[in-house]
């Protein structure tokens, strides 16, 4: 597809159909009613996030062909909240439906060798690594990227599943979960002063617009909270904005791109990962910016121009875990006027499952995390952010 070429913008009245129904989906559907959309999800799950709020549900597994030209039929416009898509889909929604975002991207940022090597070809630094797929590329790659290093599953990991760090040639060479057929990357390990993401948005019209940088906490691999804007010097705010426009460009995005990247003693930047839809990270928008990433993705899909990014005001966003549920809803009757709480209406909670968050609005940083250790959602570690800032 031409970008803006012939393309005529999908109205309010039309249907959008979203593969998979989870928190992503439900805010994107939150976001697109208001705009005057109708919305069909498809999930294994007959109750869940997506469904709730959806016009319509087709409860059916991801690789399910038939349900998919379902989706394809019911649907003006396609898009998805997971990357992991199936590619015998991915071939129906692009023969069948019109699925902006194209099948490309997908299959590039599903696969973390092939997405390094876009972006090196689209002129974003990448921590050094080695595509590995057997042990001997194992250990001359831990040979010339020197430890520590770290493995990962080229596919099919995510919140630090499916990665083994080695601190010595020993540890390399007594690794034996390497899968015969499988395919992995190993990295140099950077040490990271912070990690930051940036999210863009590029409009099938060609439009792009950037969000202000997050700087990123995790807990146990899993996000904890972003603090936007990321607390660094302005040029490296620049730096950061300016390759996320590179990579939707150079990437050819349509839709939304979350280009995640660790920020290096020396103010250096470096990508580490990306994502082809709204992001985690990016939720504080929703309460903090002029238009959400969610509205926008509906605008950059639809053909709509797209709307300001501008952070109206500053923002801490904490994801709250299975394990902090009863706590939060213990403490909620009293949180402060600049606390704003967003359920996902999951009704089964697990430990480090992502069950809501919560955007916490202030003046300043250090008045909002400030706020955050206040409202003790979980241990103290929150307080580090207010640490580390000063
Ligand atoms: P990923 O799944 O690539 O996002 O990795 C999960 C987490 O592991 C990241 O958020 C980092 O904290 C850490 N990590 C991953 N790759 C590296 C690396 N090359 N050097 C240092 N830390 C890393």
């Amino acid at each position: 597809m031409e970008m803006g070429q012939g393309i005529k913008p999908l109205l309010p009245g039309s249907t959008i159909g979203i593969l998979g129904g989870g928190q992503l989906g439900r805010m994107i559907i939150l976001e697109g009613k208001k705009m005057g959309y109708r919305f069909v999800t498809l999930d294994p799950l007959d109750d869940c996030p997506g469904s709730q709020v959806a016009d319509r549900h087709i409860t059916a597994g991801y690789d399910d062909l038939e349900a998919a030209r379902l989706l394809a039929e019911s649907s003006d416009l396609i898009t998805y909240e997971f990357e992991n898509v199936d590619d015998a889909v991915v071939k129906v929604l692009e023969k069948d439906a019109f699925l902006p975002q194209g099948g490309e991207l997908l299959r590039i940022t599903r696969h973390r060798v092939r997405e390094k090597r876009a972006l090196e070809a689209a002129g974003v630094p990448v921590a050094p690594y080695r595509a590995v797929q057997s042990r001997e590329e194992l250990l001359s790659g831990s040979e010339a990227l020197g430890f520590p290093c770290v493995l990962k599953t080229a596919t099919g990991g995510y919140d630090g599943k499916g990665q083994w760090v080695f601190q010595s040639m020993a540890e390399a060479e007594a690794f034996t979960q390497l899968e015969p057929g499988r395919e992995y990357v190993l990295e140099q390990w950077v040490p990271f002063d912070k990690e930051i993401s940036v999210i863009a948005a590029r409009s099938i019209m060609g439009e792009v617009a950037i969000f202000p940088p997050a700087w990123n906490i995790h807990r146990k691999q899993i996000l904890h909270q972003s603090i936007v804007p990321a607390p660094v010097e302005s040029g490296i705010l620049r730096h950061a904005e300016d390759l996320a426009r590179q990579v939707a460009e150079g990437l050819n995005v349509r839709g939304l791109i979350a280009v995640e990247m660790f920020l290096l003693h020396d103010g250096s930047l470096l990508v580490n990962e990306l994502a082809p839809r709204p992001h985690n990270s990016g939720h504080y928008t929703l309460d903090a910016c002029a238009v959400s990433q969610f509205e926008q993705q509906i605008r950059a899909l639809s053909g709509l121009p797209l709307g300001s990014p501008k952070l109206l005001t500053l923002a801490v966003m904490v994801n709250i875990l299975g394990e902090d549920v009863d706590r939060v809803r213990a403490r909620m009757t009293d949180f402060p006027p600049q606390v704003k709480v967003h359920w996902y209406g999951k009704r089964e909670s697990r430990p480090g499952r992502k069950m809501g968050h919560l955007t916490v609005l202030g003046e300043s940083t250090e008045e909002a995390l400030a706020t955050v250790c206040r409202l003790e959602l979980m241990e103290p570690t929150t307080r580090r952010g207010v640490e580390t800032i000063r």
